[in-house]
């Protein structure tokens, strides 16, 4: 784990930087260490240095607005890797987009129409739409809102689960 967490005055999450980013913010003096950390499990150790894993910028900075990416990757982490018809849960490679409204008649590739989907249940629903191949959706596909939470899944599961208690311990 040597990612850092940086939080704005408001302790909001603003990115996920490398270790030594972090550190030349601290050096300038432009970010300290969060307050509520304490314990040494909450320093990252490179070099007999310790570095907070999670610092606070010294100056106000408003969450930047970022639209989430629309690629198969991200449709993935928004479904959970999960068919959204047979409820399967499946690595990538065993995984395809289904477009709900098919593409053979123009159905678009939007957020609002396309689904995680397991290779067999793409197969069969071949150019028909949910209702005429009788196959019933999870939940509707949506826009996801949150961001942050999209950029968290890049990290490791053990980097994510203590930025994530840290975020829930702030709030
Ligand atoms: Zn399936």
């Amino acid at each position: 784990m040597n990612r850092v967490l940086l939080v704005n005055h408001e302790n909001k999450p603003l990115r996920i930087c490398s270790w030594k980013r972090a550190l030349k913010l601290l050096l300038k003096g432009k970010a300290q260490c969060e307050k509520s950390i304490k314990s040494i499990e909450d320093y990252i150790s490179i070099n007999n240095t310790e570095i907070p894993k999670v610092i606070q910028l010294n100056y106000d900075v408003a969450v930047p607005y970022k639209e989430l990416p629309f690629c198969r990757i991200n449709v993935y982490v928004r479904d959970d890797y999960t068919c959204q018809y047979c409820g399967k849960k499946l690595p990538p490679s065993e995984l395809t987009l289904d477009h709900v409204y098919p593409k053979s008649r123009f159905g678009p590739d939007i957020w609002e129409n396309i689904v995680t989907c397991c290779k067999e249940c793409n197969q069969y629903k071949a150019d028909k739409t949910p209702k005429e191949a009788g196959m019933k959706l999870l939940r509707r596909p949506f826009r996801p809102k949150e961001y942050f939470e999209y950029e968290m899944k890049k990290y490791s599961y053990t980097e994510q689960m203590y930025w994530r208690r840290w975020m829930y311990k702030s709030a």
